[in-house]
């Protein structure tokens, strides 16, 4: 009687821990940490001329005088885009 007593609660302890991380994770997922840790991400780091290989910041004039057809948004960092043979902004240095 008192072992399938303590099994009883053994299993009942499991099901509560079992349970515990879905409200867990449904109460944290509106929440702001998983939306705001993408947004930045998301957001482009750089804008591309594929005709000067050049890449500029986003706030750069430049980058807004870019051909529509020849820019392209990168998520890309700096390394990636200088082994692809881009070359930074002299303006907007980058
Ligand atoms: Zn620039």
């Amino acid at each position: 009687m008192k072992i399938k007593h303590l099994l009883f609660l053994i299993s009942v302890m499991v099901l509560l821990n079992g349970c515990a991380p879905t409200p867990l994770t449904v109460e944290l997922y509106p929440t702001t940490s998983p939306s705001t840790n993408a947004t930045p991400v998301i957001v482009d780091r750089y804008v591309l001329n594929t005709i000067s290989k050049k890449f500029h910041l986003p706030s750069c004039r430049w980058a807004n005088k870019i051909k529509e057809e020849n820019r392209k948004l990168s998520t890309a960092d700096r390394e990636e885009l200088l082994a692809e043979q881009y070359s930074p902004c002299g303006d907007c240095k980058p």
